[in-house]
């Protein structure tokens, strides 16, 4: 299996070049040549296997000989130990449900992805001589889900970049209490301008000391980690061959959609993806349009996590729909808008609405969300309204975090305390380690420089 650049200029690289790189050298993100397919059969056989064992199938598509099946199988086996809940939501039809994907180490879909790339980072790193550094920026779990899985490995450092005033206090401990080999830098910015920097030093030649990777999702072993959890609940909730389901899905950086996208052109029957964003509703607007427009700064929403006013995988987006955009945001070819409007549902859903969501879902369904969940949960609902009672398919929803990663929100808006994660217990007694820098790259690089010295 080869990756090729969605920029078009750089080489066609490895598996293990993807990961280690993570970015191409043209500036472009990889993607791979051909999409490998899963029958109907083996995808229906999902229903017998357990998380690990799905994973290992998808990912040794993908791995090929890169790594050994025994090795790969131990990987997956380690990475996912937490349960995966699937909930069927009280008095919404027959079949409509929500994908709990909080059961990780630090409660957040993020952790799916970061555990994977930390093993099979390491894996590949054991036979370097040099060490990697992992830059991430953040805008509230990916820092966290990174920084716990790969806390404590030798062969390599992780630097992550937060928006100083727009992560929640436990999202922030999450990320800097940990110490060892994780540095945290609170950025005076937005998650935007994290993400700049991050990608400016990738491309900087007086960086070379440095032998960096990202572990954001530019990083393709980001998305094929997110895409087995869509065939793990289409193997749960689905009751015959070829039966076709809908997923919502809350967007920030179109990570998770991607994986959802990957999965669909394995061969799994999605029907169509809700994208459901806050007010950052530059992709809403592009699909409806075909005009794109960053949004700069980005708007400021209780979702945190999707923050985000110009999504780096919207270029894998528009590649997956024959289109091309650079690194910037410029559309070089406009992708099968037609094409892209009949598999994906776009909607912005606003602050008011989210915190609505959070409260109607509670008080009709007793089912509770937190915002990112709310987003999806909305999105779903907006679009059963448009198609005007005739959705006959099992829908999915993502909750993305678990509650209590925002329990202000939700005591504010409930009146209950949602019940701690494990994770978060006796975060808020430990000390925080981490520097405020200014949002300018200068004084990022010269940190960087000062490390090496
Ligand atoms: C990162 C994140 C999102 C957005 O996911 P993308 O892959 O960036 O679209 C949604 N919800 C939560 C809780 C997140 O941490």
């Amino acid at each position: 299996m080869k990756y090729y650049s969605t920029n078009g200029v750089s080489q066609k690289s490895s598996f293990r070049e993807v990961l280690l790189q993570g970015i191409a050298e043209d500036k472009g993100l990889f993607m791979p040549e051909v999409i490998p397919r899963l029958s109907q059969k083996e995808i229906f056989g999902f229903k017998e296997k357990k998380y690990p064992e799905i994973a290992f199938t998808i990912f040794s598509k993908f791995i090929g000989k890169e790594i050994p099946e025994k090795d790969l199988r131990k990987i997956v086996e380690d990475t996912y130990n937490f349960s995966v809940p699937i909930e069927k939501v009280r008095g919404v039809g027959s079949g409509t449900y929500v994908l709990r994907l909080d059961g990780g180490p630090t409660a957040s879909f993020k952790d799916f992805a970061a555990r994977t790339m930390a093993r099979l980072m390491d894996y590949f790193m054991r036979s370097d001589e040099k060490k990697l550094t992992i830059l991430v920026a953040t805008s509230g779990d990916t820092g966290s889900a990174v920084a716990n899985a790969f806390y404590g490995l030798e062969n390599i450092e992780v630097i992550v970049l937060f928006p100083e005033k727009e992560v929640t206090s436990n999202q922030r401990r999450q990320m800097t209490t940990l110490g060892k080999n994780i540095s945290v830098l609170a950025v005076k910015g937005k998650f935007d301008d994290c993400q700049a920097m991050v990608k400016r030093a990738f491309a900087d030649s007086d960086l070379c000391e440095y032998n960096f990777s990202s572990a954001n999702s530019i990083n393709l072993g980001r998305l094929i980690p997110q895409s087995v959890y869509y065939f793990y609940s289409y193997s749960r909730v689905a009751d015959s061959f070829w039966e076709k389901i809908i997923f919502s899905v809350p967007c920030g950086n179109f990570g998770n959609l991607c994986g959802g996208l990957i999965a669909q052109r394995m061969g799994l029957p999605v029907k169509k993806f809700v994208a459901a964003v806050n007010e950052n509703d530059e992709f809403p607007i592009f699909l409806e349009t075909g005009r794109y427009k960053k949004i700069v700064p980005s708007k400021k929403c209780v979702s945190n996590a999707m923050n985000v006013g110009h999504p780096s995988n919207l270029s894998r987006l528009i590649d997956f729909y024959n289109g091309q955009m650079d690194e910037n945001g410029k559309i070089i070819k406009l992708p099968d808008l037609e094409k892209m409007r009949g598999e994906i549902f776009s909607v912005a859903v606003s602050d008011n609405e989210t915190k609505k969501t959070i409260i109607d879902a509670y008080n009709k369904h007793m089912l509770l969300l937190e915002p990112h969940g709310a987003v999806a949960w909305k999105g779903l609902e907006v679009f059963l309204e448009k198609s005007g009672g005739k959705v006959e398919e099992k829908l999915v929803s993502l909750e993305t975090a678990h509650p209590s990663k925002f329990p202000e929100e939700i005591e504010a808006l409930l009146n209950i305390k949602p019940a701690l994660h494990p994770c978060l217990k006796g975060v808020a007694e430990k000390k925080e380690n981490f520097e405020i820098i200014e949002n300018d790259y200068i004084s990022f690089k010269n940190l960087l420089k000062g490390r090496k010295e």
